[in-house]
């Protein structure tokens, strides 16, 4: 099949389809101009003595709020960013009936600002934030506001993002949510994600549905596995199909 007819061909899928399950990573926030925060540009090295996955994880936030929000402000708070076509879309499923939701790697809030409701945010978001001592909720502007390390205006503590940091478990509720979400689905469309970030490839094997289809702009190891497979842009796909 060339690019064209796979396009046809995951037109077909959708009109059949019931349940869809959408699973999104970075490429699809990359589109709304969101740069993945774990690559590192040739700036980087000037800006930063720790790779991302040092700054963004639980010991280092302990240890440096001060470094950690610095980074955490720079790359990977984007709240200018707008839902693009693919949230769009997704979101428009969903309003249709023929969605079950989408789980997300994306911390950004975009699929919501779309208009989806149930969405899965297996790594946390950026608009919700809590005390650590007393819990009060903070939105995303405030983290922004902030000079330096936000604190709770009630307090004092430390205001933390729920933003799931590497040496941290994810939420059992999200995480329960999603598998029974791509349990039920029929077909689970896969956007913008290499699949080498956990949970993303264990969470796969919970699909007994139909068709498993992955739209990447670059191959990934679980093309063997899946029905079809786009390696597209979405800009290029994403303008030809309708609900
Ligand atoms: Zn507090």
């Amino acid at each position: 099949m060339n690019k064209e007819e796979k396009i046809q061909e995951f037109q077909k899928i959708i009109d059949q389809a019931k349940h869809i399950v959408f699973f999104t990573g970075a490429g699809v926030s990359t589109l709304s101009g969101i740069p993945d925060f774990r690559s590192q540009d040739g700036l980087y090295n000037q800006k930063y003595a720790y790779p991302p996955e040092e700054i963004i994880s639980h010991h280092y936030f302990e240890e440096n709020p001060e470094e950690f929000f610095r980074f955490y402000k720079d790359k990977m708070l984007h709240l200018d960013a707008k839902p693009n076509i693919v949230h769009t879309f997704i979101a428009e499923c969903e309003k249709k009936g023929k969605s079950l939701g989408v789980v997300t790697q994306n911390i950004d809030g975009l699929h919501q600002a779309a208009g989806s409701k149930r969405v899965y945010e297996i790594h946390g978001s950026v608009e919700r934030n809590y005390c650590e001592k007393c819990h009060k909720f903070f939105n995303a502007e405030y983290i922004k506001d902030a000079e330096g390390v936000p604190y709770c205006d009630a307090c004092g503590g430390i205001v933390k993002p729920d933003v799931v940091l590497y040496e941290e478990g994810l939420s059992e509720a999200v995480l329960n949510g999603a598998i029974a979400a791509i349990q039920s689905s029929d077909v689970l469309v896969v956007l913008g994600t290499s699949l080498v970030v956990y949970p993303a490839a264990g969470l796969l094997r919970y699909f007994g549905g139909k068709y498993l289809v992955l739209i990447n702009r670059d191959a990934t190891p679980y093309d063997t596995a899946a029905d079809l497979v786009i390696n597209d842009t979405f800009e290029n796909v994403f303008p030809k199909l309708h609900i």
